[in-house]
């Protein structure tokens, strides 16, 4: 068995056994290598102190923000690399992090700190392949196991609960049955993780493939930190779009709209669309001009796609609105006020001095232009604004 390793790690690796430092890839880029898979990130563990880390590499530029932890980062070939020196972990506090950590010399020691026996396997040239824990085995029968007793593990750091159901929907492995009570027993723990690491991982597992199976499962995991959350969504093809797939996700939670997030951490401008989405997917639209470019004129093209797209997933039939706003946006027609053919300026040339009063202008020659009642051109537009503005007395 043979692994191939970039040429960035493989320069480290090389330079820390030159230097007499045993090391080894580990984790996560061991795992998706034995299953090809492309790994997201490659890690580095080694006998060398932090400090003998830093000195190999004293001709590199390296960040030492993570040295404490054991972690020398080295910027090798533009690539950041991260080294971190065998440990153990003592007792943990917090339901997250250990108190204190001790470096060690015994690979197998650090092995055993990892989470899951599928993330606990190392590999080196000379050395091939290091699996104390039982990780390829579990990796063949595609089981998410615990080193150790499982109980004890999520107590010390709840975050590896949410690690074992995203690791379960993006690999499609069944977790060990061990292990699953042990996720059901601890998930009260689950509250005294930062909302920004659940957040994060709830975010990689919406937008794995068996997301699905997943959420349904362990429905009473994610309460924890979506009280309102509901599992009951079939079975379908969601595009991974994030947008997309947590409206979907949270689509059958019955609750008032600010408490459909819980308390994920979720940015403005995705809480925005979700909630759009939301509160659109079972309002009707009516399929003709008017209404689309009315649509289009308070979501924009993207919002109202997602929307249209959204309904579709729902068994609702929205090909023709597609249709029509496909032809709108090809025809460059206009539905909003940057495509009106005057601005607010032009208005004001004509006496209007009230900003109110100019939005109302634009607004209601944006209407008329929308409704085919008027043409989009600067002339017609300024003949029907001085109209309004004298019926109006602006
Ligand atoms: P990904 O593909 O998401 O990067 P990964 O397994 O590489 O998956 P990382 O967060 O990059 O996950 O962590 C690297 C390795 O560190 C893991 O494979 C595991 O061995 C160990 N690890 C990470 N988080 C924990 C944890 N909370 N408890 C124990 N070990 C952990
Ligand atoms: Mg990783």
């Amino acid at each position: 068995m043979k692994i191939d390793i970039p040429k960035h790690i493989l320069c480290a690796l090389d330079m820390l056994k030159a230097n007499g430092h045993e090391s080894y890839i580990v984790g996560g880029c061991v795992r998706d290598s034995l299953i090809n898979k492309v790994p997201s990130d490659w890690d580095i563990c080694t006998c060398a102190l932090p400090e003998e880390t830093a000195s190999v590499f004293k001709n590199f530029k390296t960040i030492l923000t993570g040295i404490k932890h054991g972690t020398v980062c080295v910027i090798i070939d533009a690539f950041p690399v991260e080294i971190t020196t065998f440990r153990t972990d003592g007792k943990y506090i917090d339901n997250r992090h250990p108190e204190t950590i001790t470096f060690s010399s015994s690979l197998s020691e650090d092995l055993k700190r990892r989470d899951f026996t599928i993330n606990a396997m190392a590999y080196s040239k000379e050395h091939g392949l290091v699996d104390f824990n039982g990780g390829v085995n579990d990796l063949k029968s595609k089981i998410i196991k615990c080193v150790g007793d499982p109980e004890k593990r999520f107590g010390e750091d709840a975050l590896r609960i949410m690690r074992a159901i995203r690791f379960s929907a993006q690999l499609g492995f069944r977790i060990d049955d061990n292990t699953k009570k042990a996720i059901f027993s601890k998930k009260e723990l689950l509250s005294n993780i930062s909302a920004e690491r659940i957040t994060d991982e709830f975010f990689k597992l919406i937008m794995s493939d068996c997301y699905i199976d997943i959420l349904r499962e362990f429905e009473d995991v994610i309460k924890i930190f979506i009280p309102h959350f509901n599992s009951i969504i079939k079975d379908i093809m969601v595009k991974k779009d994030i947008r997309l797939r947590l409206a979907y996700a949270l689509s059958s939670s019955k609750c008032n709209i600010d408490d459909v997030f819980g308390t994920l951490v979720v940015s403005k401008s995705l809480k925005n669309s979700v909630n759009t989405i939301l509160l659109n997917q079972n309002t009707s639209i009516i399929n003709d001009k008017y209404n689309i470019k009315k649509q289009l004129s308070g979501l924009g093209e993207e919002l109202l796609s997602l929307v249209l797209e959204f309904k579709s997933y729902l068994g609702q039939d929205v090909s023709g609105h597609i249709d029509t706003m496909n032809k709108i946006l090809i025809n460059n027609e206009c539905y909003s006020l940057k495509q009106l053919k005057v601005s607010g300026n032009n208005i004001k040339s004509l006496g209007v001095k009230d900003n109110t009063n100019i939005g109302k202008v634009l607004d209601y020659l944006l209407k008329q232009v929308i409704s085919d009642n008027l043409p989009n051109e600067k002339e017609a537009l300024l003949n029907e604004a001085k109209a309004y503005i004298i019926n109006n007395k602006f």
